[in-house]
């Protein structure tokens, strides 16, 4: 509306008038149009629609007046600005133009010079006219687009608060499902050991996750196979059909990301012991799931760190008594834990194979979760079993002859104490048996030192055999041993001892023939609590004597100190 140009209509009989007017405007970038009747003129006025209408008061047809009339009650034309052109000497021309519904007059002649500015005075008027529609066209335009943004933002917003309910909702039925697994991860972490664990999250699984059926599947890192250790829902025979060859790098794979594997489509599994088993089984959807601590190796610093408080809360008296066997155990813990986890982790496997029911991408989500928890609390508790046993083997090491596989010196020590302190408290009597090998050189010499050690392990085995569960046998030394016999008098000690040497003496050791003797023999020496010492290395002293007494009273007897 703005760009386009001011249009002027002159309605005029008079062709040099027109030619005059047009040519002073026609210099202004203008639409000059031009009719020579009255009624020529009003239809010009209604196809062109022009801004400004300059006419003369005298037309041939019909006069200035009636046509200023005419167009200013006719609504689509009004807004014209209507100019009377009027002979100066007209008599009350400007009151009667201006009744007729003129805008205003100009007097004939025209002034050259003026004339533009004065024609272009109305329009002035006019063109504020128009810039005020332009405004309130566009400002229509615009109440219209707020209008319109506005319900559209109302819209928004009302779209996002429905999202947010239901984020808010999700949310909330997201942290009660995870109090649900902080539950049962708890019930969990009260398992004591490994298998107690793997039984129960079974259970828990089947009970609480609302699944069908549910296997804990372990590897056997011996025969390199899976095995199914515990499962739910599932025919007996399960245990004997899940026997297949543990591919550890094919499931290494399949866990490189995800703790859980969800799996629509089993036909399209790759592996293909467990692609038949699955269609064996006519499984369809379902998940499987590795329960263990992440892929990536740990570092050896990192597993000291959570070796050490393990260690200091499971086996404390070790940890403080002997720094040097807990250097051993944290060493072999840290073996342990850097080999594969994948040997040591477990496998789930979960379906609802009779309910038929979907999983969702909620429900494995919260898996996800409750499945890293729990692969901690069972990878702690493998880690506290291997840490236990651990222990009890050292701990059996540390009391162990190597050789024999008796007591050792250390342990008989720690036994003879105790064993003084024990028969003060009650006032009982025990007996100590020192026992050595005769001519035990001569036998070595002969026969190799190899011989020799199959000699001292039978002996100890014939010692073992030959005495009640309750005395302790040790090797003290070389091919010396030591017999600690609870309650046992000096009368009864001595009983025992002759039976030891006479079995000894009877034995066919190997080569015995060629020895000079023609058997192998022992010396032994009794010393008697209290009756010999009262303290333990008095006691030693005491049987060790004895012993002597018996070598130089010609070998292979026993002998004691006091009748
Ligand atoms: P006797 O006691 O009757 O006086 O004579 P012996 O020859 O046994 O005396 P001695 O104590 O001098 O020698 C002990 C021998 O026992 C020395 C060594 O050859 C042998 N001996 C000690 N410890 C071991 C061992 O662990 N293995 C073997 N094969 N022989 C051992
Ligand atoms: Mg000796
Ligand atoms: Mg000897």
């Amino acid at each position: 509306m703005a760009s386009r140009p001011i249009k002027i209509l002159y309605i005029e009989d008079d062709a040099s008038s027109r030619m005059l007017i047009k040519k002073i405007l026609s210099r202004f970038p203008i639409t000059f149009l031009e009719a020579e009747t009255g009624l020529a003129g009003l239809q010009k006025a209604q196809q062109e629609h022009p801004d400004l209408i300059l006419m003369d008061i005298n037309l041939p047809d019909i006069s200035g007046t009636e046509l200023a009339t005419k167009i200013k009650s006719t609504p689509e034309l009004q807004d014209i600005i209507v100019v009377a052109l009027t002979a100066i000497n007209e008599p009350d021309a400007r009151e009667i133009t201006l009744i007729a519904g003129c805008d205003g007059f100009l007097t004939k002649p025209i002034d050259l010079e003026k004339f533009p500015d004065q024609v272009f005075a109305f329009l002035k008027g006019k063109r504020e006219i128009l810039e005020g529609e332009k405004q309130d066209f566009y400002r229509r335009k615009y109440e219209k687009s707020l209008v319109d943004r506005l319900t559209a933002k109302i819209l928004e917003l009302e779209e996002s608060n429905r999202k947010l309910a239901q984020t808010s909702q999700k949310l909330q039925l997201y942290s009660e499902n995870l109090e649900k697994i902080l539950e049962i991860s708890s019930r969990l972490q009260l398992c004591s050991n490994p298998n107690q664990l793997k039984k129960q999250l079974v259970d828990e699984i089947c009970d609480n996750f609302q699944f069908d059926r549910c296997i804990f599947i372990d590897v056997d890192a011996e025969k390199m196979k899976l095995v199914v250790n515990y499962a739910r829902g599932f025919p007996s025979d399960i245990r004997k059909k899940l026997n297949i060859p543990f591919d550890n790098q094919y499931l290494q794979n399949l866990f490189k990301e995800k703790q859980i594997i969800h799996v629509v489509e089993p036909e399209k599994i790759q592996e293909p012991h467990l692609r038949d088993i699955l269609k064996k089984s006519r499984v369809r959807e379902f998940l499987f799931a590795y329960l263990g601590t992440p892929m990536s190796p740990l570092k050896p610093s990192d597993l000291r760190e959570r070796i050490k408080p393990l260690l200091e809360t499971t086996t404390p008296t070790l940890y403080n008594q002997d720094e040097a066997d807990a250097e051993l155990i944290i060493e072999h813990l840290q073996e342990y834990m850097s080999s594969e986890s994948f040997y040591r982790g477990g496998f789930v496997f979960m379906d609802n194979l009779r309910s038929e029911k979907k999983i969702f991408p909620e429900q494995i989500r919260l898996l996800e979760t409750f499945f890293r928890t729990t692969g901690y609390i069972y990878q702690n508790l493998l880690l506290m079993e291997e840490l236990r046993y651990l222990f009890i083997r050292a701990e059996k090491e540390a009391i162990t002859d190597h050789l024999t596989n008796l007591f050792n010196y250390r342990y008989f020590i720690q036994q003879l104490n105790r064993e003084i302190s024990r028969a003060r408290r009650h006032h009982t009597k025990f007996s100590l048996i020192m026992i050595d090998i005769d001519f035990f050189k001569q036998y070595n010499d002969t026969f190799g030192h190899q011989a020799g050690d199959l000699v001292l392990q039978r002996i100890a085995r014939l010692m073992m055999e030959n005495t009640r569960s309750s005395d302790i046998v040790s090797r003290y030394g070389g091919e010396e041993f030591v017999i600690i016999c609870p309650e046992l008098n000096k009368t009864e000690a001595i009983k025992m001892a002759e039976k030891l040497r006479a079995i000894i003496e009877t034995t066919p050791f190997p080569n015995v023939n060629k020895l000079p003797s023609g058997k192998l023999s022992i010396s032994l020496g009794v010393a008697t609590f209290p009756d010999d010492a009262k303290e333990a290395a008095a006691l030693i002293k005491k049987a060790d004597e004895a012993l002597y007494l018996a070598k130089s009273s010609g070998r292979n007897c026993v002998r004691t100190l006091s009748a």
